[in-house]
Parts: structure tokens; C-alpha cells; sequence
């Protein structure tokens, strides 16, 4: 499918209007799965946004003065701190899958862009094996060298589970474990402080972010959409799920709407 050709298009046209949101409207954290071209048999076409796509997503956010924050930026949005950039938003990736490192690590370091990259702790070097009731075709997940290589670049490793577990079926034990576990390994993996959980399948309720908190996390990132701001649950992080079919038009009109689905108390 023909990408929009970006650079000769009038955008305004396109998207309908600009974006006069401010760091005061809120934090966009965007959530991809892969970047990757879309191989044949694959049933969940969703998770795949072209490479070329994806460039074109930073290349719209740098020209419309968005800058991307780490972590700890989220979390100081959550606590009414403005990072010193134009538009703050984060970029998120969901599972580790391989074609991170090949496809959008890169481009992440052309725009000098931090993101966070949620890992399956238990399935590094392995495949996607809990996508198995739905897929015949496995992905080749995250290497260990890979991992080291972008944390020691600049991209934040966090928790996805050990398994990619459906956390709110765990006894209270195994819950504890799998966070704790997922955690241990990817800190030993990087030897850096692992403090960002992005619930598998978006699951999570009171006795989940409570767990997550016990466990050392500072965040949690659902799969709600909106934006974050001053007083956001740090446990409740909203994200804006950026998928295949996101061509400008609408990728545009996603971060707009998720501004407008959680107005500021600052704007009446
Ligand atoms: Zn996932």
C-alpha cells in the first residue's frame, strides 16, 4: 500500500485543523507493538505499522515541535512538573519484539527520540508464544544483546510480564512473582533500575497496581486512552494505541481526540 507522500502534501488539508494543544494539555504517551511490514498469514494485522510509516510519525511530531521524554518525564507530568521541551509526549512499545532494534531504534536515534520498550522478560531471544490461540506466525522477540545495546543508547527497558501473563488470573503469589521476576531480570540484564510496567492485554485492577507498587514500580501503563497530566495516577497512565492503518490523517486526529477526551482542569 502507497505511503502518503508527507513532504509534498498540505498537512493543514489533511488532518483538518492544527494541534494547539500546550505541555499544560498533557502528555500524549503513544503505544506501538511492531515496526514491521506486514508478513502474509499474520491474523492480527493491527500491530504492524510500516517502517517508513513510522518515520513518517516522527518527522510529523518533530515538525509540529513534539519532543519526546523518558519515564521519569512522564512520571513528573503525572506530578505537575513541565519538561523544558516543546510538546512533551513518550513513545512506548509493547512486547519487545525484534524488529525494534532493526526497524525503530534507529530512526528513534536519528530524532534523538528516548522511548520505553516493554519486554516479556521470560521470552528474550524467544517468540511471542501467549499470541498462540490467534497466530500461526511467531515473532522473533528482543535478543539480549539488542536489549543491552538500545538501554546503553538511551531507550528505557520496563516490565511486560515474565510470560506476558494475564496478571489479574494470578493468585496472590504468582502475581507478586511475576512482577517481581520480570523486574529482577531485566536489572540484571541492563543494570539499570526497571520501574515502568505496561500491563499485559491492558488487564489490570486495585490488587494488580497495588501488587505493581509492592513490587517497586513507579508506573503502570494501561491501555486507556487519553492523555496524562498534573494528578494523573501514576498506576493509570492513558496511551493512545497507534496502529497499521494510523496514515497521517488519522494518526493526527488520534492525538487530537485523546487531548479532547481528557480536557484540562486549566482550560475550561
Ligand atoms: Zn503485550
Amino acid at each position: 500500500m502507497p505511503l502518503p507522500k508527507t513532504e509534498s502534501v498540505n498537512l493543514t488539508s489533511l488532518w483538518g485543523g492544527s494541534l494547539p494543544f500546550t505541555a499544560a494539555d498533557g502528555l500524549p504517551v503513544l503505544m506501538y507493538h511492531k515496526v514491521a511490514d506486514y508478513p502474509q498469514g499474520a491474523p492480527v494485522k493491527s500491530h504492524y505499522v510500516a517502517p517508513a510509516l513510522f518515520r513518517t510519525h516522527l518527522s510529523f511530531l518533530w515538525r509540529n515541535d513534539y519532543r519526546a521524554v523518558d519515564g521519569t518525564g512522564v512520571l513528573g507530568c503525572t506530578q505537575g512538573e513541565v519538561p523544558a521541551v516543546g510538546r512533551p509526549l513518550a513513545i512506548t512499545f509493547d512486547d519487545g519484539y525484534d524488529c525494534l532494534y532493526h526497524e525503530a531504534f534507529p530512526v528513534l536515534q536519528e530524532f534523538g527520540f528516548p522511548a520505553i520498550v516493554f519486554v516479556v522478560s521470560g521470552r528474550i531471544g524467544g517468540v511471542n508464544d501467549w499470541e498462540l490461540h490467534h497466530t500461526m506466525v511467531f515473532e522473533s522477540m528482543l535478543t539480549r544483546p539488542h536489549i543491552v545495546e538500545m538501554a546503553r543508547a538511551g531507550i528505557e527497558i520496563g516490565s511486560h510480564g515474565m510470560a506476558h501473563e494475564h496478571l489479574l488470573r494470578l493468585s496472590d503469589g504468582k502475581l507478586r512473582a511475576a512482577l517481581r521476576d520480570s523486574k529482577a531480570a531485566l536489572e540484571d540484564l541492563t543494570g539499570r533500575r526497571v520501574t515502568a510496567l505496561s500491563y499485559p492485554f491492558g488487564e489490570h485492577d486495585e490488587r494488580v497496581r497495588a501488587a505493581a507498587a509492592e513490587a517497586g514500580y513507579t508506573s503502570g501503563y494501561s491501555t486507556q486512552r487519553g492523555v496524562n497530566r498534573a494528578g494523573t495516577d501514576p498506576f493509570l497512565l492513558k496511551r493512545i494505541n497507534v496502529r497499521r492503518y494510523a496514515y497521517l490523517p488519522l494518526f493526527s486526529r488520534k492525538l487530537r481526540l485523546a487531548y479532547l477526551m481528557s480536557p484540562s482542569p486549566l482550560r475550561p
